[in-house]
């Protein structure tokens, strides 16, 4: 028995660069975690982490022709289309080599493995969720299948059934990680699993399936274990925390971030989080930007309580101007989560979010004008949005994948400037992927047209906003308006 867990290939679609992505960061280590309990329970394992160490589909074949391995466990990545050249990849080296076994995990598989195993009969099973504890039975016992947390083909079709999930998270081995892991000057780890929120446009809950424990948060004993072990291995001092909520819920969550804050203190290292907005207090920040927080991304999300409501978010717009206050009063600039158009969003909607932004200097950076003027909410499977949106006749599935799906704005007005920024950023997309590092850099000639785009894009957003609460436009002004957007970027980057 010997298995290959392989991170594909990922390629970057040019109209969906803006989007954010649908495998969430907190998927970034399910690869490692499977390997860590396979090496653990001596199972022979190799990683292929194509991803990380850009190799192409030749290279990773050289690597199954060389160790030949009784199962292969895909992590599967949607790439906002068919996942064609994969499976082609798939069933001929399941052919060539001999391969008894082809699981795939992560959330894509989790929440369409239906449409994977139809679409590919050289995978052989999905597993559902967390992985490591349905993997490692796999492997043990091959060639008996698990009989639970996972999808498989049967007599009477395809039989999903979901397993147990890790109660203690303490007791996982640490995560393998590759030399990839190691190439983008940071380290991901994951302090806690799940978010005991609860927003529609999200699947982090339903992929974990723990409706009794939704926010499960390791120790800060056993974090500080595996970062003093990631120490002994790589010059690296900046750990970027994927959880989808660093904080655990009440008194308890707090206090186990304060203790967490005193053992980083004494490490001497760099770090990033992802939080609520109702999390973001004086002490634990303080505490946080004392141990060496730079970086956190919080969800937003909207600048109108209304808003915040629909998207179940459990927030209000106080507690976001609350957070970015505490934020920055300890010098902590936030990258933040904005879902500027959702389904029912109004023109009012739209023009408080704007306000918002404004009034809390939001929109002061290329970078982040970029995302908060346009982004609109993603619906995926296993969200409670796709469910209730299906459930009211409203969802409209991508030709590409159940797993994706997006919806009709009850406004059409709404639509039309949602269509115009979508285009409009993309353009500017275009150009930041190739002067990101001299922006990062801080060169003054990018810094200069980053600040002209910028005041463009927010003038624009301003200008057709007022203009559609005003009158409709016909697709040819609409056209013609953006047109003359992309002309005008093109001359301040030329
Ligand atoms: S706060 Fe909302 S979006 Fe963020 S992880 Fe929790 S449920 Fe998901």
């Amino acid at each position: 028995m010997n298995v290959i867990l392989l991170e594909h290939p990922r390629s970057i679609s040019a109209d969906r660069c803006n989007d954010i992505a649908n495998a969430p960061l907190s998927a970034c280590l399910n690869t490692g975690y499977i390997g860590g309990m396979l090496a653990a329970n001596n199972i022979p394992i190799t990683i292929v982490d194509a991803y990380l160490e850009h190799l192409d589909y030749p290279a990773i074949e050289a690597q199954i022709a060389a160790q030949l391995p009784t199962i292969l466990g895909i992590h599967l990545v949607y790439h906002w289309k068919d996942n064609q050249t994969l499976y082609q990849f798939i069933e001929h080296v399941k052919q060539t080599y001999g391969i008894a076994h082809i699981c795939v995990y992560g959330f894509y598989p989790t929440f369409a493995y239906e449409e994977i195993l139809n679409r590919c009969p050289a995978i052989d099973s999905a597993v559902l969720g967390e992985a490591e504890l349905t993997f490692l039975t796999l492997a043990k016992n091959y060639p008996a299948i698990p009989d639970s947390g996972m999808a498989i083909r049967s007599v009477n079709g395809i039989v999903a059934t979901r397993g147990e999930v890790v109660i203690d998270i303490d007791a996982l081995p640490f995560p393998l990680r590759s030399v990839g892991s190691y190439s983008f000057g940071e380290v991901n780890i994951s302090g806690s699993r799940g978010c005991y929120g609860g927003c529609t446009f999200c699947y982090i809950n339903p992929y974990y399936g723990d409706t009794k424990r939704k926010w499960r948060g390791r120790s800060p004993e056993n974090i500080i274990a595996e970062i003093d072990a990631v120490l002994k291995e790589t010059d690296i001092r900046y750990f970027y925390f994927m959880d989808p909520n660093f904080y655990g819920p009440g008194r308890a969550g707090k206090e186990r971030v304060l203790k967490l804050a005193r053992l980083l203190k004494e490490r001497q290292i760099n770090f990033g989080i992802e939080a609520r907005a109702n999390d973001i207090e004086d002490e634990t920040i303080k505490a946080l930007v004392d141990a060496g927080l730079k970086h956190i991304l919080i969800g937003l999300e909207s600048g109108r309580d209304e808003a915040l409501k629909r998207l179940n978010k459990l927030t209000t717009v106080e507690d976001n101007e609350q957070a970015l206050r505490i934020l920055r009063k300890y010098g902590i600039e936030p990258s933040v989560g904005f879902i500027m158009f959702e389904p029912d969003s109004t023109l009012e909607d739209l023009k408080v979010n704007y306000d918002f932004l404004m009034r809390n200097n939001l929109l002061e950076k290329l970078e982040i004008s970029v995302n908060v003027l346009y982004h609109h909410m993603i619906i995926l499977q296993g969200s409670a949005s796709y469910k209730a949106l299906q459930e009211q006749g409203r969802l409209n599935i991508s030709p590409h994948s159940t797993y994706e799906a997006d919806t009709d704005y009850q406004n059409p007005r709404v639509a039309m400037l949602s269509g115009m920024m979508r285009d409009m950023t993309n353009h500017i997309f275009s150009y930041m992927k190739d002067t990101w590092e001299l922006s990062f850099n801080k060169d003054p000639v990018i810094l200069e047209k980053y600040r002209l785009v910028n005041q463009l894009l927010v003038q624009t957003f301003e200008d057709y906003l007022y203009l559609l609460m005003h009158q409709q436009l016909s697709n040819d002004q609409r056209n013609s308006f953006v047109d003359t957007f992309i002309d005008t970027v093109d001359g301040i980057m030329a």
